[in-house]
């Protein structure tokens, strides 16, 4: 007899996700969080719900579509969360990426996303810079503005947790898993409670979405499992002191040709990230490091010279990517799922993915699932449930 169909490690935006979805499919579900909701990456993301427009350099055509689709359904789900933003990229004469290439990726951008009122673009008349921000004009050549989306990660993680509380998601915090082993009749796994004390708990299935700890947490299971080649990367954001009105600047960074985001956060405070660093450490000690913040403000003021900005205040979050050589800028984003058994899979480890498609993520974990569940009635459908924070 076992105390749950599906067991979640992780209160992070993926953990979330799979509890609201394997609720909303008519199973038991126990979800066990360390400290409290968003807690780790799900609270140091860019908060952007976007396709990923320079995902299409690297022709993650499925990524993009995937992820403009989730953008649409979470504008229509979570209107008090998720706002549709506009963005803007400058392009100068010793910019790299040029205007034609630009406009083919913002029109295939459109494409993928279905060609809309609100997701088409434009260029930025020249009578009109003045109106950016304080963007440097001194050799522009073009401005693009496009439609993307941007939230409050913590919020929309809370949100999906509520969702799938209200669903009869058990979800415990803090509550933190110590070790786990794969048996014929399920997954037993220990953790400890809010009072310290060890539980038990054996469940049909469990689902390791423990963001930059998965894959250290993978190997606390009985048998141990292969393990994909993966590397924690971390991306720091500074908060600055600073008021930007017409939306999200995307900046291509002189020294190295990555992109860099200034995006309006709350009254006068701007975020602007973001970095990337392979970071080998715990990931609960990640901290901005001081090359990565001179770093955002030198591309800062290369683009807003006349902005001097104030930093409030930094952190850093780890993104979870492929182990590759080189920088980490252009490295497949996509979510790997890794399980135990094809056929009969007990255990399965999220790697990597994105705060955008965290429901088709959630959704496809629950169909690989399905094949040791049993079938059941779904009670809803996750991409039917409204989210709010309140
Ligand atoms: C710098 C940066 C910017 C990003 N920007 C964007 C963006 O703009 N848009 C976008 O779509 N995606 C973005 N991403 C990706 C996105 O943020 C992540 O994919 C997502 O937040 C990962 O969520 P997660 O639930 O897998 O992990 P996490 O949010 O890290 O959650 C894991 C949870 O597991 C818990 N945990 C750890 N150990 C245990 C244990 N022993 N027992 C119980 N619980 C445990 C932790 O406390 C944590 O809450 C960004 C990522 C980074 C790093």
């Amino acid at each position: 007899m076992t105390d749950c169909d599906l067991l979640v490690i992780g209160g992070g935006i993926h953990g979330a996700g799979v509890a609201q979805a394997a609720a909303a499919g008519g199973y038991s579900v126990m979800l066990l969080e360390k400290s409290h909701p968003a807690a780790g990456t799900s609270s140091r993301s860019s908060k952007l719900i976007h396709g990923g427009l320079r995902y299409l350099e690297s022709a993650d055509f499925r990524l993009v579509r995937e992820s403009l689709r989730e953008r649409e359904l979470l504008l229509r789900l979570a209107p008090g969360l998720v706002r549709r933003q506009r963005f803007y990229i400058p392009v100068y004469r010793d910019t790299r990426r040029r205007p034609w290439r630009i406009r083919t990726g913002l029109s295939l951008y459109a494409l993928l996303a279905g060609f809309g009122k609100a997701v088409g673009f434009k260029t930025v008349p020249e009578s009109r810079w003045h109106e950016l921000d304080g963007l440097r004009v001194d050799g522009l050549q073009a401005v693009f503005r496009y439609w993307d989306a941007q939230t409050d990660d913590a919020r929309l993680t809370t949100a999906v947790l509520k969702s799938a509380q209200s669903l009869g998601a058990n979800c415990l915090w803090p509550a933190s898993f110590v070790r786990g082993s794969v048996e014929a009749e399920g997954c037993r796994v220990a953790y400890r409670d809010e009072r310290d004390e060890e539980r038990e708990c054996l469940a049909r299935v469990v689902v390791n979405a423990a963001g930059p700890w998965a894959a250290g947490l993978a190997r606390r299971f009985r048998p141990t499992l292969p393990a994909p080649a993966v590397e924690n990367v971390q991306g720091s954001h500074l908060e600055l002191r600073r008021r930007v009105q017409r939306g999200c600047y995307y900046m291509e960074v002189p020294e190295d040709r990555r992109a860099v985001f200034l995006i309006p956060w709350r009254e006068d405070v701007a975020l602007l990230g973001t970095t990337e660093h392979l970071y080998r450490g715990d990931p609960d000690a990640v901290a901005p490091l001081s090359e990565e913040v001179d770093y955002l403000l030198r591309t800062h003021r290369h683009y807003f010279p006349d902005c001097p900005p104030e930093v409030l205040t930094s952190w850093a979050g780890l993104r979870v990517l492929p182990a590759a050589r080189g920088s980490a800028f252009g490295r497949s984003r996509e979510t790997l799922l890794v399980t135990d058994s094809d056929a009969r899979p007990r255990l399965l480890t999220i790697y990597g993915g994105k705060l955008t498609t965290y429901r088709a993520t959630a959704e496809k974990i629950l169909r690989i699932l399905r094949r040791t569940l049993p079938q059941q009635p779904a009670v809803a459908n996750t991409a039917e449930l409204a989210l709010s924070a309140d």
